[in-house]
């Protein structure tokens, strides 16, 4: 079954093919999770597909985790296919951007970390990619700066600025076009700035990013 995200301002939904993660990339961050590779290269995981889930959303706290955070992150949608994409060359793939959370399950990806595993279980599970409807390029412009922000139950938790990503989203879309060939359709998380934590069965999250909107999830209790 295709995964449609919303398109702001338009009917016509945007058809998520893969979903693309940025590990690392606010030094403020690295330094939060005691991570020391502060000039390394970009990684990159992914999460399901069907793990995107809309603005408004509640989701259910996740199973195997005492452990949920919050990460919120700039999401650049692809429009347009490309290999080895050069860095003054990305914005033309760049169909839009939305505000999204890279939910993850912090015990088992700090467990899998420890222990040489993949990050697999940590960050690619059920419900684990909330995603805004894409503002499009057209309109927004290439956003290389601008507030990003999440609160849990009004009091803010993140604050940072698109400014001070490590490798910025023309540098992503480069180094991951040499990984992978991008396709209309995949979205990319650009990672996240300090101050994240955790969430709990009843807590209510606003994420916003300049001229993005806001972004609401709420958490509930675990599925039956
Ligand atoms: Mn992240």
């Amino acid at each position: 079954m295709p995964v449609i995200a919303a398109v702001k301002g338009s009917q016509n939904g945007f058809e998520v093919r893969r979903i693309y993660c940025v590990g690392r990339n606010y030094l403020d961050h690295i330094r939060e999770m005691k991570e020391a590779d502060e000039r390394d290269p970009p990684f990159f995981f992914q999460k399901p597909t069907d793990s995107l889930v809309a603005d408004g959303a509640t989701v259910d706290y996740p199973a195997a985790t005492k452990d949920f955070q919050f990460e919120v992150e700039l999401v650049v949608a692809v429009g347009k296919a490309g290999r080895n994409i050069a860095v003054d060359a990305a914005a033309k793939h760049i169909f839009g951007y939305a505000i999204g959370i890279d939910f993850t399950r912090r015990d088992l990806q700090r467990e899998a970390r420890d222990r040489a595993w993949p990050w697999e279980m940590g960050k690619s599970f059920d419900q684990s990619a909330p995603c805004g409807p894409i503002h499009p390029i057209a309109g927004t412009g290439e956003i290389t700066g601008g507030a990003i922000s999440l609160s849990v139950n009004g009091v803010q938790k993140q604050k940072g600025d698109i400014g001070q990503m490590i490798w910025n989203v023309a540098e992503i879309i480069a180094n991951l076009s040499k990984q992978y060939r991008l396709e209309p359709g995949d979205l990319i998380y650009t990672g996240t700035p300090a101050g994240v934590g955790p969430v709990v069965p009843g807590d209510k999250i606003e994420c916003v990013i300049d001229g993005l909107g806001a972004l609401r999830i709420a958490v509930g209790p675990a599925a039956a």
